[in-house]
């Protein structure tokens, strides 16, 4: 049991009457649990789970419905119940062994950088807004280095090469990973407000949570094998989405960003991708008087060619001969 006065003094001086409805739940929560290093690992956890199955879920359903298929990326590879199911398991394996303990460590050395949990009022959308930009920056910045590494043979061939088993992905496949890779690019996620609170001294674990929720959302979504023709790619032209990371899970090969094209831009590791773009649109382009059928023939068959070179190029780098090394 804990002591409701000890728990009650986290609040001492707060007007809750000043607080809005979600303040409000927020300091009720502290209040329930008692321990604030408890209170925020378990919210955490949750939010977590909540979020990366509420947003896969759907995904799940639109899999299921035939109607969707023409915006599937990949149309010839709908993934199987079996498949989806195996998929799960594992990846709930990897939450409650690698992400739950993460989190739990994670709270204790926060707080130790300053940052505040329990505390209310909440920041404002002036304030996390550009927060949670920054991270998104910081974090497509440090993914496109590290993935990159992680395509380097030894590593490949130990941790990379399990995310990769998909070479057509789903929502659920997002954490689909070596319990390496997930901590290697959870790194990512959790550094820039490690480091934003380190600097600044003035954060709150909310901005952090919209953050995580984003990422997650982008992650997610960046693996559903579905482009809309109303996908965020459409109306925000840097933003990667599910047409740019199906690529890379197709080709094995460029496309190493998360949620921006722009370091796969700079650097040139998007060359295969725009090249296969602008095939894939000039045959539409050429057989636009023939039948659906023809379309989807083509289609299928540029694809086709594009996996292939894949599966040999990811061969040569689990023969450790690395992607440079490639036998004419
Ligand atoms: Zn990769
Ligand atoms: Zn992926």
């Amino acid at each position: 049991m804990h002591n409701a006065t000890a728990s009650a003094s986290l609040y001492a001086n707060t007007d809750f009457s000043s607080l809005s409805w979600v303040e409000q739940q927020w300091a009720a929560w502290y209040l329930y649990i008692g321990n604030p290093v408890l209170a925020t690992g378990l919210m955490s956890f949750f939010m977590h789970e909540i979020v990366y199955f509420g947003r896969s879920i759907p995904w799940v359903i639109i899999e299921a419905i035939p109607y969707f298929r023409r915006y599937k990326l990949q149309a010839s590879k709908i993934p199987t119940p079996q498949e989806q199911w195996e998929c799960t398991k594992q990846v709930l394996f990897s939450h409650f062994m690698v992400e739950l303990p993460v989190i739990w460590f994670f709270h204790p050395m926060a707080e130790m950088f300053g940052m505040r949990t329990y505390e209310v009022p909440l920041p404002s959308f002036a304030e996390w807004a550009p927060q949670v930009a920054l991270f998104f920056v910081f974090e497509d910045t440090f993914h496109y280095f590290a993935h990159q590494a992680l395509h380097y043979g030894p590593l490949y061939k130990h941790i990379h090469k399990i995310h990769h088993k998909y070479s057509a992905p789903f929502g659920l496949a997002a954490e689909y990973a070596h319990p390496a890779e997930v901590a290697i690019l959870g790194m990512g996620t959790i550094a820039g407000p490690l480091l934003y609170c380190l600097f600044t001294a003035n954060f709150h674990i909310f901005s952090m949570y919209i953050w995580i929720i984003l990422r997650l959302f982008q992650a997610i979504d960046a693996h559903s094998g579905y482009d809309f023709p109303w996908s965020l790619q459409h109306i925000v032209p840097f933003w990667s989405g599910a047409e740019h990371h199906d690529f890379h899970h197709m080709a094995f090969t460029n496309n190493f960003s998360t949620s921006f094209r722009w370091w796969d831009r700079i650097f040139g590791t998007d060359d295969k991708y725009r090249a296969y773009r602008a095939r894939m649109n000039a045959a539409k382009k050429a057989m636009q008087g023939g039948s659906k059928e023809q379309r989807d023939e083509m289609e299928r068959k540029l694809m086709a060619e594009v996996e292939a070179e894949g599966i040999r190029a990811e061969a040569e780098v689990v023969r450790g001969m690395g992607p440079k090394a490639k036998v004419q």
